[in-house]
């Protein structure tokens, strides 16, 4: 996979896919908000991600994260330091990508599973794209769930818990698309499956089934996810497939 892959889904929402993580940018006008950005190395792709869809990074109105894992919210601290933009999370997730709390597999979860397929040189990449790095964002604000934000493409947090404890999905109506995050992904590269599933269950801080639910009747038929590539079809059916995969999980 290359090292940046912007796919159009509908005229003004854009699933970014890094080579170990993804992004969405939504666009109103020429104003734009990103759903999550990245590893700490990723910042200059982000840029590029955004300039590829004729954007510019200052028109980037507002950040809203998924969840507060290194992966998401490394190129925080680089668009809120350079541009200024603010950044927003579920209020159960404040803490999380403020790190005042962690919930992530350590680097000794990570070394147990390293004789798996994919772990090793997954895990060596991603500690070059920053994954050891200290990525805490003082500035995040909280986010009012289950309401349009007042930010480009009108997207809804969806409360997803299970992930971690303030995970959340963004539904972009106009779409009929949603950015699911960590909490439905479809493919991983320590996965050896592609399609809808959750990812292996040292990723997983809690119940990462019980984040499935509150998207399960969502009007939606586009899923972005966090990782993997785009998946088209009710989200409904998504989320069964996810939980058939995730029962034939082995670790
Ligand atoms: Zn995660
Ligand atoms: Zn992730």
């Amino acid at each position: 996979m290359s090292e940046l892959e912007v796919v159009t889904v509908g005229s003004d929402v854009f699933l970014c896919r890094g080579r170990d993580v993804n992004w969405v940018i939504l666009r109103e006008g020429t104003d734009l908000t990103l759903v999550d950005a990245g590893y700490p190395a990723y910042a200059p792709i982000v840029e590029k991600s955004v300039r590829r869809i004729g954007g510019r990074p200052e028109d980037v109105r507002g950040i809203v994260v998924t969840h507060g894992h290194v992966d998401h919210i490394g190129g925080l601290a680089h668009f809120h330091g350079r541009y200024g933009t603010p950044v927003f999370a579920h209020p159960l997730e404040v803490p999380h990508v403020r790190r005042e709390r962690l919930e992530q597999a350590t680097p000794v979860q990570v070394a147990r599973n390293a004789h798996r397929s994919g772990v090793l040189t997954w895990s060596l990449r991603i500690t070059r794209a920053g994954a050891l790095r200290d990525v805490a964002c003082a500035d995040v604000q909280p986010l009012t769930p289950g309401s349009p934000l007042d930010l480009p493409g009108r997207p809804v947090p969806v409360a997803t818990a299970g992930h971690t404890s303030g995970h959340t999905a963004y539904l972009v109506p106009s779409a009929g698309a949603v950015a699911t995050g960590d909490g439905l992904c479809t493919g991983h590269a320590t996965s050896p499956t592609v399609g809808p599933q959750l990812l292996p269950r040292m990723f997983q801080h809690g119940d990462d089934a019980a984040g499935l639910t509150p998207l399960e009747d969502l009007d939606a038929d586009v899923v972005l996810p966090g990782h993997g590539p785009v998946h088209r079809g009710p989200i409904g059916e998504a989320v069964r497939a996810a939980r058939e995969s995730a029962a034939a999980r082995k670790w």
